[in-house]
């Protein structure tokens, strides 16, 4: 399909873009000289080898042909001093986090290095030209069983990529220091009608990671902004990608990593040329060059870590009869869904109508609040967290760990629209979330944070 095209559908079809226990490993210092930062930092490409199918946008109608730069999987791990388990913090340029990978992918961490869940942040670009995952969201592709295959053995590869950068993250652990800090980038814009006037995030939290003469070595930096400039065939990491690469140009001993903030309401506009993606990445990139180059707060070795999925319910489980409806007289996006749906009711007898959605919080030195999120999160959250807990101190990361859906506020959820209600079918969800979510994941947000914080 000529581009023209897939844009004029994009336009139409609007964009696609579209438990556990409750852990925790304390581990504190009383100062510089009760302990020492040891950070390792390392970056692999994950760009598939060969042309498959692209992620994202659900009116793509081929494979990739071609790339306009590479993706990669980048790893931080953090230990605060030599005794307690280390942390991974991992970036990866792709649309979305597969819970299965992510929990995969920690149970071998755990095995191999003794990193407990908690301390394993996974994150994502979100971008919208990376390859399709082993993911829900891959059955809004016109994929048939042999291009299904590909997205799998792909994944095993990703999966494969990921482990071989944390082992090389893991052994480049080096004494270092910490600073964080916040900029901001003006490019973002709320994209729910009417367009750009709903609430916004321009934040950009930066962490730097240096060695003891004060090069830096890692750079781990976010914007609430979905990762949607380009709708092309070609790879690329969209804005993200460009921001970290530029990054890694400016200083060349560092791996740059980027995570999605509470995005899912937000576009870069205007957008769809590849000079505005370029110029967002540069302007993203200078953002966290202005943060980096004044003064910043020094994080004193002390991090720990709370992790626990907390059971969120969707509405009302479709009925055979709404669900056939749906096969016999809906589009390819409502017959998937439908198939999906028809399925579980095969399988289980049932439609599942609860959700282990994962909050993760982190804590670095005695000030610096990290929680992540997953799912899409819109704007709402970070908002409100950071009202309650600190503007300047804490940070928060969506689509971690498992981008299942969207997650709306209440707000959004009782507005509708594509990320409170017409999103869902994409994700193969059995129906839009039940009110409530919002208080349910902000309850559980305050008491990781109060565990956290009174250790
Ligand atoms: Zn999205």
């Amino acid at each position: 399909m000529p581009f023209s095209r897939i844009f004029s559908s994009f336009t139409l079809i609007s964009l696609i873009c579209v438990g556990g226990l409750f852990q925790a490993s304390p581990v504190s210092a009383d100062g510089p000289e009760a302990g020492q930062w040891q950070a390792g930092v390392s970056r692999i490409v994950i760009t598939p080898r060969e042309n498959m199918w692209m992620s994202g946008y659900g009116a793509r109608s081929e494979p990739a042909d071609g790339k306009i730069h590479n993706l990669y999987a980048r790893v931080a791990c953090l230990k605060p001093d030599h005794e307690s388990p280390a942390f991974l913090f991992v970036s990866l340029d792709l649309v979305g986090v597969p819970v299965k990978m992510a929990e995969t992918l920690s149970a071998d961490f755990a095995k191999s290095y003794g990193i407990p869940r908690e301390n394993i942040m996974f994150a994502c670009s979100h971008t919208h030209c990376g390859p399709a995952l082993d993911h829900d969201l891959s059955w809004m592709l016109a994929m048939d069983k042999k291009d299904w295959q590909q997205v799998h053995e792909y994944q095993k590869w990703l999966n494969d990529r990921i482990r071989s950068a944390v082992k090389t993250a893991v052994a480049d652990l080096k004494p270092a220091v910490l600073h964080y800090g916040t900029g901001t980038c003006g490019f973002a814009n709320n994209r729910r009608p009417p367009i750009g006037e709903g609430p916004i995030d321009h934040s950009v939290p930066v962490l730097r990671i240096s060695n003891l003469k004060g090069t830096i070595r890692g750079l781990i930096f976010g914007y609430a902004c979905h990762n949607t400039t380009l709708g092309i065939q070609q790879w690329c990491g969209d804005y993200a990608g460009f921001a970290q690469l530029n990054l890694e140009d400016t200083y060349p001993d560092a791996v740059a990593m980027f995570f999605t903030g509470c995005g899912a309401d937000q576009n870069p506009l205007p957008r769809r040329t590849m000079e505005l993606c370029e110029k967002y990445g540069r302007l993203l990139s200078v953002s966290v060059q202005e943060v980096v180059k004044n003064e910043m707060t020094p994080l004193a070795p002390a991090m720990s870590a709370t992790f626990k999925t907390i059971p969120l319910e969707f509405a009302t489980a479709p009925t055979r009869e709404q669900i056939e409806d749906k096969l016999n007289n809906g589009d390819r996006y409502d017959q998937n869904w439908a198939k999906n749906q028809l399925q579980d009711l095969e399988d289980d007898r049932r439609i599942e109508m609860i959700y282990p959605f994962p909050v993760q919080s982190w804590r670095l030195g005695d000030q610096l609040t990290w929680i992540a999120l997953g799912g899409e999160v819109v704007v709402d959250y970070s908002l409100r967290l950071k009202k309650q807990l600190g503007e300047k101190t804490t940070w928060v990361t969506g689509y971690a760990n498992d981008v299942m859906c969207y997650i709306p506020s209440e707000r959004v959820l009782k507005e509708g629209g594509y990320e409170g209600a017409t999103s869902m079918r994409y994700y193969q969800k059995p129906s839009v979330w039940k009110a409530g979510l919002e208080d349910k994941i902000i309850d559980q947000v305050m008491t990781q944070v109060e565990s956290l914080q009174s250790r």
